[in-house]
């Protein structure tokens, strides 16, 4: 591994490929040094693993998660436990007998190259209304029209079907009355590849990166420290995983992208610690369903063999009706399947279509919703142990009563919903969408961490990247968005580096 580089990025998701293929496309003759934490599961960098056999993708998630001991499961749920989806772990096991929204014990993350997007489901739609980071104006749709293709992000992922228009259109009578073109139900922009098949192939972190040349991506390697004086962080102390052995590389700058737990990690362990480190945690809370379609004979009836398949691989659509202020403040999926990826009581002998009707609403954001570190206690990866707090509040609780109602209402056009499936929220940390804890903000007031370049304030070469920087309550997916503010830290550090 080098000593000396000009850019560290910590962590191989989406967001740290981000920095490196902006950097390196700006300026090839700098050197990047990327970490992650945890293995390399496929050959190619970070690839997503739904593009694997079924038998290899399973084998790969055991791998990803084996060390953890932990159950995981496509619904979230196993044994009347907690689960975490297959390739995440649970920040902390939980029994939620008790209240579910409370402390987010569904809070789950990834550890290999590729970072949860070596097993994301990829819908990258474009945050519409107070979703948007008002400060950063155009600059920022510059940027998203970057991270889409970045992404390689298409609305024609599936093959349209007749099956697919008609539920278009009937949706489109429900929810497209006084909404611009752009917010009108429509297919979900997803980041993949159309095959001309079924199914698409999915981006992962392989798809950001391109060709990139001159990265070194350094496996089972944790960033414990960033050493800095007077603003300029100088070099970074990295251990290995497993080993334990730890060495010092010079940098010239750092981009972290260690996720919206991990960033402020990072930051509390190297002794950066601004007021608004790890505060205004924001989850997205979510609400699955399950609808048998009313017409019959289009789609497969669900039959007993595809039960053993990756249930994912069963959709034919994604439809999105994007959020719009004030009648829908809702993000929602509604996604075709043959049967349905969360349990569905009967769902297996029923001849009708199915689809899964999800939705996504913004949660009030407040301080006290917050990560803490700990200054004693050590995690897995030999980092400070962190510990969640976390609540609803009155409004997010009409919010979701309200989305809950509209979902019964609404679905009336479209279907009956199976029994016992009928709109539920999830636990606290379920959506995988955390974004605050290294909010960006328009002034060094204290009630955020970086500037609108994700630039820590009071630091010349520390930038941060992750659904962690995001300031506003979104309910739309966040991973695009979160590269699109990479992109623009990229170019700021570029610009910085080549002065
Ligand atoms: P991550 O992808 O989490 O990567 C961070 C990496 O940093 C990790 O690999 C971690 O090991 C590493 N790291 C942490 N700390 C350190 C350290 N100190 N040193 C070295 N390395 C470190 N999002 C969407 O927008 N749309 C979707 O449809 C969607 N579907 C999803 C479905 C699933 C099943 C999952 C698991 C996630 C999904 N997501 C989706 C979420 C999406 O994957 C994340 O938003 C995205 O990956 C975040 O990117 P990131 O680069 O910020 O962080």
């Amino acid at each position: 591994m080098d000593t000396d580089v000009d850019v560290l990025v910590v962590g191989s998701g989406p967001v740290g490929a981000t920095f490196a293929r902006e950097l390196h496309e700006a300026a090839p003759h700098l050197t990047i040094l990327m970490v992650e934490a945890g293995p390399r599961l496929t050959d190619g960098v970070g690839a997503n693993v739904r593009n694997l056999d079924l038998e290899d993708r399973r084998c790969v998630q055991r791998r990803a998660t084996a060390w953890t001991g932990q159950t995981t499961s496509d619904t979230g749920r196993a044994d009347g436990h907690l689960a975490s989806r297959p390739g995440t772990f649970l920040v902390r096991t939980a029994d939620v007998s008790g209240d579910d929204q409370t402390g987010m014990p569904a809070a789950a993350m990834s550890a290999n190259v590729g970072g949860m997007a070596a097993h994301w489901t990829c819908a990258c739609p474009r945050p519409g209304g107070s979703e948007r980071i008002a400060f950063l104006g155009a600059a920022f749709d510059k940027a998203f029209d970057r991270a889409i293709d970045l992404l390689n992000v298409t609305n024609a992922a599936f093959p349209a079907t007749e099956a697919s228009q008609r539920l278009l259109q009937k949706l489109s009578t429900v929810f497209d009355r006084g909404r611009p073109p752009d917010r009108r139900v429509q297919p979900m922009p997803l980041a993949c590849t159309p095959t001309g098949q079924s199914l698409p192939h999915w981006s992962g972190v392989d798809t950001i990166l391109g060709q990139q040349q001159r990265l070194t991506i350094v496996p089972d390697t944790v960033c414990r420290r960033l050493l800095h004086r007077d603003g300029l962080v100088y070099a970074a102390l990295l251990a290995g995983r497993h080993t334990g052995e730890t060495h010092t590389v010079q940098v010239r700058a750092v981009a972290v992208a260690a996720d919206a737990l991990r960033t402020p990690q990072l930051l509390w362990a190297s002794g950066i610690r601004p007021p608004a480190l790890g505060k205004h945690l924001n989850d997205q809370p979510q609400i699955v369903s399950a609808l048998a379609l009313r017409e019959n004979g289009v789609t497969t009836p669900p039959g007993p063999a595809r039960e053993t398949a990756d249930r994912r691989d069963l959709l034919t659509g994604v439809l999105w009706i994007p959020f719009h202020e004030p009648d829908f403040p809702f993000h929602t999926q509604v996604m075709q399947v043959g049967t349905t990826p969360i349990d569905v009581p009967g769902a297996a002998v029923l001849d009708r279509p199915v689809v899964t009707w999800g939705r996504f609403t913004t949660k009030e954001i407040r301080p006290e919703d917050r990560v803490e570190f700990s200054d004693t206690d050590l995690d897995d990866f030999g980092m400070p142990r962190m510990s969640i707090h976390y609540g609803l509040t009155e409004r997010d609780r009409a919010t979701i009563t309200r989305a809950k109602r509209d979902m019964v209402a609404q679905a009336e056009a479209v279907g009956d919903f199976f029994p016992g499936s009928q709109p539920r929220l999830l636990p606290a940390g379920s959506s995988l969408h955390y974004q605050g804890t290294v909010r960006m903000g328009q002034s060094h007031d204290g009630a955020s961490v970086c500037d609108p370049h994700s630039r820590v304030w009071g630091f010349h070469n520390l930038y941060i990247g992750g659904n962690g920087v995001i300031p506003t309550a979104t309910a739309c997916n966040p991973t695009a968005t979160a590269v699109a503010l990479a992109v623009i830290a990229a170019g700021h550090l570029t610009a910085k580096l080549e002065r």
